[in-house]
């Protein structure tokens, strides 16, 4: 689906990506881990488009996405995004949060695109909060409002950027599940996340990012177990 080749990226001359080489597949669940400042939000907003790249490509299915002739907008439905801090507009509620890029952007009537996105919220337990404003809901129902809201776009993958940090502890277990649901139904996912554990589960395969270089990857048993590296050794004791 996704195939990112050689890709640098720098904030004036700070190299914040240095030679980024990844191939995401169809249905593959990629969770990238890796110290704080390491390039992880970086990558994902160079995915989107959020942040011009200084070399490399970044190709969807096939087509070259990094070539300057992109329409973004056209990208961005097909790859949806979910952030840290929920950005769902305060004063429109959960129903016309959700429904704003199937009428705005797709052309598709209320009424039409309200029938699936009420299917959405059901299936993440947001049903009774259809009509509620963001700040009458909770950090965790916020969230997953959020990707209720990018999974209306239909995406081919998604995007996901430590979407529980901001979470209190009892409400990160709600937005995993859904996360969790996601990928059992096949959805092709780049996941940044610090929940270990998280990462471990939901994985296909791990990356590790360190100072804007991928160190290691591997699947989730090995690298937790038995890291190659001595950076990954270093950086997983943390967590222990
Ligand atoms: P965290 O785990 O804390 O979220 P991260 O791995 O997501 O960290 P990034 O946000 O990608 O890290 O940042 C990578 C580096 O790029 C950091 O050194 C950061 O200071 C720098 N950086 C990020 N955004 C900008 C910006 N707009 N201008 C300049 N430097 C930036
Ligand atoms: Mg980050």
């Amino acid at each position: 689906v996704l195939e990112i080749q050689h890709l640098k990226k720098q904030y004036g001359n700070d190299a914040v990506l240095k030679d980024i080489s990844l191939d995401i597949h169809q249905g593959e669940v990629v969770v990238i881990v890796g110290p704080s400042g390491c390039g992880k939000s970086t990558l994902l907003r160079c995915i989107n488009g959020l942040e011009p790249i200084q070399a490399g490509d970044i190709l969807l299915d096939g087509k070259v996405i990094t070539d300057g002739k992109t329409q973004w907008s056209q990208i961005r439905q097909k790859i949806g995004m979910v952030f840290q801090n929920y950005d769902l507009f305060p004063h429109m509620t959960v129903i016309d949060n959700v429904l704003l890029g199937p009428t705005k952007v797709q052309g598709r009537t209320k009424q039409e695109a309200a029938a699936d996105a009420k299917k959405l919220l059901e299936r993440v337990g947001l049903l009774d909060k259809t009509n509620s404003y963001p700040r009458q809901l909770s950090g965790g129902q916020k969230q997953r409002a959020a990707i209720v809201r990018a999974l209306m776009m239909e995406p081919e993958m998604m995007l996901f950027d430590e979407i529980t940090a901001a979470l209190d502890p009892e409400m990160v277990r709600e937005v995993l599940d859904v996360v969790l649901e996601l990928a059992k139904g096949g959805m092709t996912m780049i996941i940044v996340t610090h929940e270990m554990q998280f990462a471990r589960a939901i994985a296909d395969r791990i990356v590790f990012i360190d100072s804007g270089e991928i160190v290691e990857t591997g699947n989730p048993e090995e690298f937790f177990t038995q890291p190659k590296t001595e950076r990954a050794r270093k950086f997983l004791n943390i967590f222990n």
